[in-house]
């Protein structure tokens, strides 16, 4: 692999509101990784449609969302968050898709997933970006997806949507429902390859690379950032050495620095990006930054 694709376009970008930094990370994201110099591609995202949103979700929720009529999962009206959704999702699903082609890995540096349920938002999350991907991708032919969610919360969203249509073709497993103590990272960590070993008959792996999960986080703290590291290290070169395809994500990541910036969140992110690259590109082991 030259590069590692990521499904990038200003379209999926919205102004941030209140606490969350999700809605304009992906383009301080990309801007992070190309000054970092990091071999990445820049892909156009497909965008989906009303009709694709609604294999997840309740079809009057899609319409009345797209539409501003409800208000989105920050808790606004927002025109731009309303416009970047499909875009957002459509990152997700480009991703995944190019990763099942390529037989590899893809990146679509969105965030805003795994609370939106079928019929609500919840928590930062509008449409439930890895739901609709699997969804899209299942109505294609894929047979069974994995959703691996090592964001610091539950993906409640996921699990109701889960519930309400059914569960068949779709292994989930969440991080938060076990795991949340500094003293079960050592653990975890070892624990990883076996959590993949029970998707090696999926498809793709839907990896959510959550930043929110780290020690300083103000909505997270149990993991340090070479235990975050060590944590991407294990996912992807375990999806590699089992042949696997996976499409990651930036998933939440709320700390902020001095001057009111989201430095500490793309350090996390671009730590991420190095162990894919080293994983799927040069073979290389990174130092972790801090
Ligand atoms: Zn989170």
């Amino acid at each position: 692999m030259q590069h590692i694709p990521v499904y990038y376009t200003p379209l999926q970008v919205a102004a941030a509101t209140g606490t969350s930094p999700s809605a304009g990370k992906p383009a301080l994201v990309i801007e992070d990784w190309l000054a970092s110099a990091l071999p990445i591609v820049v892909r156009e995202p497909t965008l989906v449609t009303a009709d694709q949103l609604s294999l997840a979700h309740d079809r009057t929720y899609v319409d009345e969302i797209l539409s501003c009529k409800l208000k989105n999962g920050f808790g606004t009206h927002a025109a731009d968050v309303a416009a970047s959704l499909p875009y957002t999702c459509g990152s997700m699903l480009s991703a995944a898709r190019a990763a099942i082609r390529e037989g590899g890995v893809a990146c679509a540096p969105v965030s805003g997933f795994h609370h939106a349920h079928y019929a609500r938002n919840y928590g930062f999350c509008t449409f439930n970006g890895l739901m609709v991907t699997a969804r899209v991708l299942q109505s294609e032919g894929a047979r069974r997806i994995g959703i691996l969610d090592f964001d610091q919360h539950y993906g409640d969203g996921t699990e109701d949507i889960l519930n309400q249509t059914g569960r068949d073709g779709i292994h989930h497993i969440s991080a938060a429902k076990d795991w949340w103590s500094p003293s079960q990272a050592v653990d975890f960590l070892k624990q990883i390859p076996k959590m993949i070993g029970e998707m090696i008959d999926c498809d793709v792996i839907l990896y959510q690379a959550g930043a929110d999960p780290h020690v300083d986080d103000p909505l997270g703290g149990w993991l340090t950032t070479e235990q975050l590291q060590a944590r991407d290290r294990a996912v992807f070169a375990t999806c590699r050495a089992v042949g696997v395809p996976v499409a990651w994500n930036l998933a939440g990541g709320y700390q902020r620095d001095a001057r009111g910036g989201i430095a500490p969140v793309l350090t996390i992110h671009r730590n991420t990006m190095r162990e894919c690259v080293a994983v799927f590109q040069a073979y290389q082991a990174y130092p972790a930054q801090t």
